[in-house]
Formats: structure tokens, sequence, C-alpha cells
């Protein structure tokens, strides 16, 4: 195979992003994304090519095939067409992959099969993931499409971490276990992490916090996912943007017999109206933080519980982990929240826990340390980059012979 360049795609109901990426060094080709599909004329596409101005518009784009076409005539204007000999592989975000999909997998039928017979466990993203895959198919049909699934990485959890504590035929029969999301992100990140220290993933045991506006924390031992917070779906663990994170489950019950509620409303209220919006009517840890700043109890209250979680957090998977060489804070909120990150590890250094606040306050965007020199604990600020982790492990897979960036 000649080509050295991957196309990755995250496809999610309304909206498909895309990445063009040249293995040969790693550089990024196009960005893009095509947003709003499928609502009349407000559809938007952004595309902007390394070597030249973005370019955006707005029209109708009534669903992902007319969604991947606008991108496919975007890349063409760049002299990057998908019909391009230089395409090795298309690679593809998955959310779900249940238990079967520990690895990076060349998608074929059966593989297609899996994905939908896991729809039920993942009705929000799964549909949308297998219309981009099936999209893709027919543009280029004769090109290996790799899917890379967020749960894989934490399969290597043990079972003490990922069953739930309910009656194990009633689970079985449903296929009830913690899956955890954001494993791409998780992988990238806790390997990042080794090589800022200097060592090797088997060496090093890594609390990774993925703090965007969902969010999720995992404990790494020697490069294997031991934990994560969320579960069966993401709903579970830390507060995010919209979601609540744990929660007694009997509230559900409550809010069906005495708040009369439907399962949907429910789905709906803890899915979308919970979390930092719930808690103070913003999502945005910028805003979270600028009214705190002026004062505002709600959005004071709020921040505290979303910082309270997080450390519980923090100290469960020390206790997991047994010894822990480093905290790496990654996605929007970690790796550009110097409060979030000061409040969260505040009060620690009995755990060999501190940040240094010089460090902590300056902006960048390299995997950088932000602890103490003298610290027995790293804490590191690792940005994340899901696209290039999916773009490797898909060019790996269909290319392991002279993948540069695997070495
Ligand atoms: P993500 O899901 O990783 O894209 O993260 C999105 C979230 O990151 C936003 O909702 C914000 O809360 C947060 N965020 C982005 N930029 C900043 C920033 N400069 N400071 C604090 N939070 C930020």
């Amino acid at each position: 195979m000649s080509g050295s360049r991957v196309l990755v795609l995250n496809s999610g109901s309304s909206s498909v992003k895309y990445q063009l990426i040249d293995m040969r060094g790693g550089s990024r080709l196009a960005v893009g994304l095509v947003e709003r599909i499928g609502e009349g004329g407000g559809s938007r596409v952004k595309h902007t090519p390394a070597d030249g101005e973005s370019r955006e518009w707005t029209g109708p784009v009534p669903d992902h095939d007319a969604a991947l076409k606008a991108m496919a005539a975007e890349l063409d204007r760049d002299g990057l067409g998908l019909d391009s000999p230089e395409l090795a592989a298309i690679g593809h975000r998955v959310v779900h992959g249940g238990l079967r999909f520990t690895e990076p997998t060349v998608i074929d039928d059966a593989v297609l099969a899996e994905i939908e017979r896991l729809i039920p466990v993942a009705p929000l993203h799964n549909p949308a993931n297998l219309t981009g895959i099936r999209t893709a198919q027919s543009l280029r049909p004769d090109l290996p499409q790799v899917a890379v699934f967020d749960t894989a990485f934490h399969t290597t959890m043990p079972e003490s971490a990922a069953r739930y504590a309910i009656d194990v035929e009633t689970a079985d029969a449903h296929r009830i276990r913690r899956y955890g999301f954001h494993g791409t992100s998780h992988a990238y990140v806790s390997r990042e992490t080794a090589r800022l220290l200097g060592r090797a993933p088997e060496d090093v045991n890594v609390i990774v916090l993925h703090l965007g506006n969902g969010a999720s924390a995992s404990a790494v031992r020697g490069g294997r996912c031991v934990d994560t917070s969320m579960g069966l779906t993401p709903l579970e663990g830390l507060v995010m943007g919209t979601r609540s994170g744990d929660m007694d489950p009997a509230v559900i019950f409550h809010l069906m017999r005495v708040g009369g509620m439907s399962a949907d409303e429910i789905d709906t209220l803890l899915n979308k109206r919970s979390g930092l919006t719930g808690l103070c009517g913003d999502n945005d840890m910028r805003e979270i933080r600028r009214r705190v700043d002026a004062g505002d109890e709600r959005a004071a209250l709020a921040f505290d519980i979303y910082i309270h979680r997080l450390k519980k957090y923090i100290g469960a998977y020390y206790a997991v982990l047994g010894r822990v060489d480093a905290v790496a804070f990654t996605a929007g909120v970690g790796e550009n929240s110097a409060p979030v990150r000061e409040a969260a590890l505040a009060g620690l250094e009995g755990l060999g826990l501190a940040v240094d606040s010089g460090l902590n306050a300056v902006r960048g965007d390299a995997a950088r340390l932000i602890s103490p020199a003298d610290a027995r604990v790293a804490v590191a600020v690792v940005p994340t980059d899901e696209e290039m982790e999916i773009a490797t492990q898909s060019y790996a897979l269909v290319n392991e012979e002279c993948n540069p960036l695997l070495t």
C-alpha cells in the first residue's frame, strides 16, 4: 500500500467532524465540520486547509450523504480529493463497541451488524456512527474503513470494576455493565503523559481527568485501564456540562412515582438539564468562573459541587492504583481552566499532589508539567488529540509495517 493519508470521521446525529492527516510526519492537511445536518437551509460547513484560509458557508445539507459529499467537494478544491491514491484508510470514531471490540477493527458486514446490535446501549451515538460509515463506504467502496471504539481502551477493566452489584442474570440478559467512554482520549493522554515523564507507558500509573463538556476519569496502570468513571452510558461519574454524573438511582423511581415524570423526561433531565447547566444555568467553565469572581452564589455552588466530585474520584483512583506517578488533566476544561486544576488538587499534599501556581497559570498548546519540581506525583496538562489517535490506530491496522508515528 502506497498511500499515507487517513481521513478521520466523527459522525454525530446532526454533525460530521473530519480531519485529513498525513501519517508521514503526522501533519493535518485539512480539518472541517458540517453541522446542523437536516435542519433546512441552516446547515453550516466550515473547512480549513493546512496552508490556506478557512472557508465557511451555510445552506441546505439534508442528510449525512450530502454532508460527506460537501466535505469531499471541499477537499477536492484543495487537491485533496477522496479519489486520491494517497488516501490509505478512513478511520471512524464509533462510540460503543461493547465487549467484543477491544481493538481498532477493519469494517466488514459482520462488524456493521455488531455495531447495529449495540444500538440499545448507545441509542444516541451508534446509529449516527453507522450512517457515517455506510455513507463513507458508498463514496470509496474499495478503501479500508476502520472503526476505533470509545469503549475499547476500557475493556481491560477487571470484573470487580466493570460489574454493577445487581442480580447477575438480569445484568447479563441486558448486557448491563460498565463500559466507559472517551477511551481514545484516555489511551492517548496516558501514553503522552508517560512520554512527558520520559518513561515507558508500562512503567507508569496515571489518573487521567478528561474534563470537557462530557467528563470522565480513568485509572491507568502500566498503560492498561483498570477503572473509569462512565458506565453503561456516559451519564455516570463526574459532574459534566449538562449531565448529572453519579446519583442515587432511587431518584429516578422517586421522579416517576412522586414527580409523575416519564422515563424519557427523566432521561432528558439527567442528560441535558443537569450537571453545571442544571445547577447554575451555564455549562461553560469560562462563564462560570466569571460569575464566581463576580460573587454569584449559584455559580460558586455549582463550581464547588463539580470540584468535590472530581476530588472524590482522584482519591478513589489513587486508592485503586495504590501507587500514582501522574495526574493528567485534558479536554476543554482540563487543558484551559487553571482554577479547576488548582481547586481539584487543593489539600491533597498528603497524597504527594500539588500544583505550582506559576506553572499552572501558563497557557500553552504543548503537554507540560504543572507540579512543583520536588513533587512526589507529577501533575500534567496534556492536550488530547482523539483524531490523531484514531488516524494512528487506523493506519497501523492497515499498514503495520511502515508507520513512522508508532515507533
Ligand atoms: P470539550 O468538550 O473538550 O470541547 O470542552 C468544552 C468545554 O471546555 C466548554 O464547555 C468549556 O466549559 C470548557 N472550556 C473551553 N475553553 C475554556 C477556557 N479557556 N477556560 C475554561 N474552560 C474552557
